[in-house]
């Protein structure tokens, strides 16, 4: 069983501890809080030991009566890897004290990729990442954009990618971040940074990808519309390569899937922890080709589609299942995904 230590126990955290813990061949060494509230006595009660990340503060967990163990540098050294989800910037920082430790680390797509060895995704890097020291889970935007990609390059040549991004305003539990009656083009410049972001998992597509963002007043998934030139295919041939894609559903409208609220109703009702859908949901409907052009619309819910990407990463760096697609399997069936 390797160690997995999670620094940073917010959206992505506590959600890659309980996906670890799901797992045979991984355990959860401890979870790292910088505040004593909820989220941190929640943790202790699920039976996760809790370890201050700021040393500091650790005598504040204690005034408020909730358990904790140490802090991180008294774990820091027992665990085989650790999976950093701090907020965006601060992995970066952290890399200093894993580097200093010589323990392995994952960060998530909130930092650059020039910080990390390389950027994974399952299925474009599992093997380029293998063994590596300190590689970065990319975004959930990328990850989405990744998958679809590779259904798309399973069947054809990608000649061109055009990507709009309508990206939510916050997440649910965010109070702070807008906007809450607009339409932001965010970055106004175009094209956004997300294409060179899915070039740093797939370089074969470097000036190949534009890519465009707004965010709009919705806290529960983003939505891409994605047009792909290619060397010829057909559209029955793109929905059999989807079908066959690990982590992508198709989701029919009129079944009355038909936004992004009624997809997060059936993670609903698929009982799902905290109505996580790890799986990109592409519309049936919208699946078209005209002239060799791919279109299709996908909705990606942005707080669980890279969770089951940081538990592939962690068997790609600690060489544990050297066969991507067996990786993403025993991860799959470990969390209950769809396929
Ligand atoms: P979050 O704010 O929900 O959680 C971050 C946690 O880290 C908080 O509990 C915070 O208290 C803690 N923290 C802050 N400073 C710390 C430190 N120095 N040491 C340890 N813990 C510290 O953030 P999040 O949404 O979980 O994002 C984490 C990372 O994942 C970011 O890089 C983000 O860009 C990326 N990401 C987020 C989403 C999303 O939709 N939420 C999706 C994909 C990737």
């Amino acid at each position: 069983m390797v160690k997995v230590l999670i620094n940073g126990y917010g959206s992505i955290g506590k959600r890659v501890a309980d996906a670890v813990a799901m797992q045979k061949d991984m355990e959860v060494l401890g979870v790292t809080k910088t505040k004593p509230d909820f989220e941190a006595r929640l943790a202790v009660e699920k039976g996760y030991k809790l370890y201050a990340a700021i040393p500091e503060r650790k005598p504040l967990f204690e005034e408020k009566g909730i358990e904790i163990e140490g802090t991180i540098f008294d774990v820091i050294e027992e665990a085989d890897i650790v999976v950093d989800c701090t907020p965006g910037g601060v992995g970066k920082d952290n890399l200093k004290m894993y580097k200093e430790y010589k323990v392995k680390a994952i960060l998530q797509g909130g930092e650059k990729a020039q910080y990390v060895e390389d950027n994974f995704n399952a299925l474009w890097s599992y093997d380029r990442c293998y063994g590596k020291d300190y590689i970065r889970v990319v975004s959930c935007n990328t990850t989405g954009l990744c998958r679809i990609l590779y259904a798309i390059n399973s069947v054809t040549d990608i000649v061109k990618v055009r990507a709009v991004l309508v990206r939510r305003g916050a997440d649910p539990n965010d109070v702070k971040k807008g906007p809450i009656n607009g339409i932001v083009p965010n970055p106004p410049t175009l094209p956004s940074h997300h294409g060179p972001d899915v070039v740093s998992v797939i370089p074969e597509l470097e000036g190949k990808i534009f890519t465009s963002a707004v965010v709009v007043p919705t806290t529960l998934m983003h939505m891409h519309i994605i047009m792909v030139e290619t060397t010829g295919t057909t559209r029955d041939n793109i929905i059999e390569s989807i079908e066959k894609t690990p982590r992508i559903i198709t989701v029919s409208a009129e079944e009355g899937l038909n936004s992004t609220a009624a997809i997060i109703e059936f993670a609903r009702d698929l009982g799902r922890m905290r109505y996580d859908l790890n799986e990109i949901a592409v519309w049936e409907e919208s699946i078209n080709v005209v002239d060799n052009e791919v279109f299709l619309m996908q909705a990606i819910h942005q707080e669980s589609d890279v969770i089951p990407e940081n538990i592939d990463c962690i068997r790609s760096m600690l060489e544990m299942v050297d066969d991507k697609m067996k990786s993403i399997e025993m991860t799959n069936k470990a969390m209950g995904l769809l396929k």
